[in-house]
Formats: structure tokens, sequence, C-alpha cells
């Protein structure tokens, strides 16, 4: 499966935000199995990463959230956002799981 602007345009209309695991590796490697599974360390990793970062908060970098995959939206992606939702996410799963 890839990850099309089309698929993106859909994903930015839902409210509350989604979060999207996906594989692109044909047939999957069991990357998303392994990061549901450890979801909590993975978005408090993410969060660390983008949180620290010294790029704009308006903007992004190959520091946080930019790779070769994704240029056809660097201009679109927020370092900011990507953050608060972050920080909000690692809340509720503290809330849950004490
Ligand atoms: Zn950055």
């Amino acid at each position: 499966m890839s990850f099309s602007e089309q698929d993106w345009k859909h994903l930015t209309r839902l409210k509350p935000p989604a979060l999207v695991l996906f594989d692109n590796v044909p047939g999957g490697a069991g990357h998303v199995r392994r990061v549901a599974q450890r979801l909590r360390d993975v978005a408090q990793a993410a969060w660390d990463r983008v949180a620290r970062c010294e790029c704009g908060a308006e903007t992004s970098g190959y520091e946080c959230l930019r790779n070769f995959y994704n240029q056809w939206c660097h201009d679109q992606l927020q370092r900011g956002p990507a953050r608060d939702f972050l920080a909000a996410l690692n809340q509720q799963e503290k809330g849950h799981k004490g």
C-alpha cells in the first residue's frame, strides 16, 4: 500500500484527527504490528523528536518530520501541531494506564 496525496486530504478532514500507521512494504513487514504493540514508547519517542527539534513550529525539517518519501507534502508538514498532538496523546495514555 502506498500513501497518496488523496489519502492525506481525506485523513486531514477527519475530526478528531486520525493517527494512521501504515506499512509500505508489499505484503507488510510487521512494523505496524510492532509499533501498535509499543505505541506508548513510540509516541513518547516521536514527541521527544518533534519537541526538541530546533526548526520553526510552523515548518519542519529532516531532523523531525521530513524524509525522502514525504517530499510531496513537505510544505504542509508543521512541527508545532505534531508536537501538540503527540503531547495530548501521551497525556491521554498516562491517564489510561496510570
Ligand atoms: Zn524540525
